[in-house]
């Protein structure tokens, strides 16, 4: 206070990313959450909400652009295709110029108003504060139970600890941003990126609501792909449990040998066989398949990489005053 008056200090911007793939349902009502918590925090902080519309075929583009006309503070990054949430998630963080950056989900499982929580963290000194899901409402038990078990898997196999039951739901100085920004690789599972980077981080334990409206964008087809991602990107164990599967099956076939050269020569017996011998060849091929899968799964991994394909094409951006720097692996069409 001087007598002049209060001076506030001059507001940091945050930024917002929300993915949204098909979202209408929900999306008018996630912008009116965020719209709220801007403004309640709006004495400290300025916002811009980044929406990335991926590939929707239904009306969210339309929901966004008419939304980007009343706010200055909505942008827009949309697809030429479906690329996926994690892409996603990745080209709204390349968007963003805030000083610190929040992910949230479409659908309100995220509540915005533990975002006013994250932000007080950081204004401690913390340059991530990722939330923790201490409850999760509305999901089936199977999804609850496989997550759990996957979270669990995941950090064993991992060389670094991620998290356990964390999403990406988070708050992100612009230090760790920038570093997560500098990391090509395609097969994305930013979670564990942003735990590998390192840094001042807190879990911020919340309960993960239920979605507010229609259906999750996740099916197990998905759940899947993202969770051999997670594995894959963060661990070269697999590839280990490959060879010891071999091992097994080698000493499992000498013990075999051993057997019944030791019966042949005690005894007038031989063994005999198709049962043994079609256990032992279908046991082998299964092991040799498992292992050559597991391989595969690297190699193709490999190729993808030295393709050096963009990440995501970029049909067009609203909302954006000067033209958004494109990062090396991105293409903006038109
Ligand atoms: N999402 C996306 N692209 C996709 C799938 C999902 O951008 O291909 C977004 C979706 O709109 C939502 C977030 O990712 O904002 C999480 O998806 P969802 O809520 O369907 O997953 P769940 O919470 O059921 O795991
Ligand atoms: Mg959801």
């Amino acid at each position: 206070m001087n007598d002049q008056g209060f001076t506030p200090p001059v507001s940091q911007l945050i930024s917002v990313v929300v993915p949204c793939y098909n979202e209408e349902p929900v999306l008018e009502e996630t912008m009116r959450h965020l719209q709220y918590l801007a403004a309640d925090l709006s004495l400290r902080y300025r916002f811009e909400f980044i929406f990335v519309d991926d590939g929707s075929g239904d009306r969210t583009l339309e929901i966004l652009r008419e939304a980007a006309n009343r706010y200055s503070n909505i942008k827009i990054v949309s697809f030429a295709r479906n690329f996926g949430h994690q892409i996603a998630v990745t080209a709204g963080i390349d968007a963003t110029s805030g000083d610190a950056v929040a992910l949230i989900d479409a659908d309100l499982q995220d509540p915005p108003e533990v975002l006013a929580e994250m932000l007080e963290r950081w204004q401690s000194g913390y340059e991530v504060v990722y939330g923790v899901r201490a409850s999760r409402e509305g999901e089936s038990a199977f999804k609850i139970a496989t997550a759990r078990w996957f979270y669990r898997v995941l950090n064993r196999l991992s060389e670094r600890p991620i998290p356990l039951d964390t999403g990406d739901f988070r708050l992100m100085d612009r230090k760790v941003v920038d570093a997560l920004r500098s990391m090509p690789e395609r097969h994305r599972f930013v979670r564990g990126l942003v735990a590998w980077i390192g840094y001042r981080q807190i879990a911020l334990p919340y309960d993960r609501k239920k979605r507010a409206a229609g259906t999750s964008k996740y099916p197990l087809r998905k759940m899947l792909r993202f969770a051999t991602d997670g594995i894959l990107s963060f661990s070269s164990k697999p590839l280990q449990i490959a060879t010891n599967l071999g091992v097994l099956a080698a000493l499992l076939a000498l013990t075999g040998i051993i057997y019944a050269i030791v019966l042949r020569v005690t005894t007038s017996i031989w063994v005999e066989g198709w049962t043994a011998m079609m256990i032992a060849v279908l046991f082998m091929g299964g092991v040799q398949l498992i292992s050559l899968g597991i391989i595969g799964e690297y190699v193709g991994r490999i190729y993808e990489e030295a393709k050096g394909r963009p990440l995501y094409i970029v049909r067009e951006r609203i909302g954006f005053e000067a033209p958004v720097k494109a990062s090396s692996r991105e293409r903006v069409d038109a």
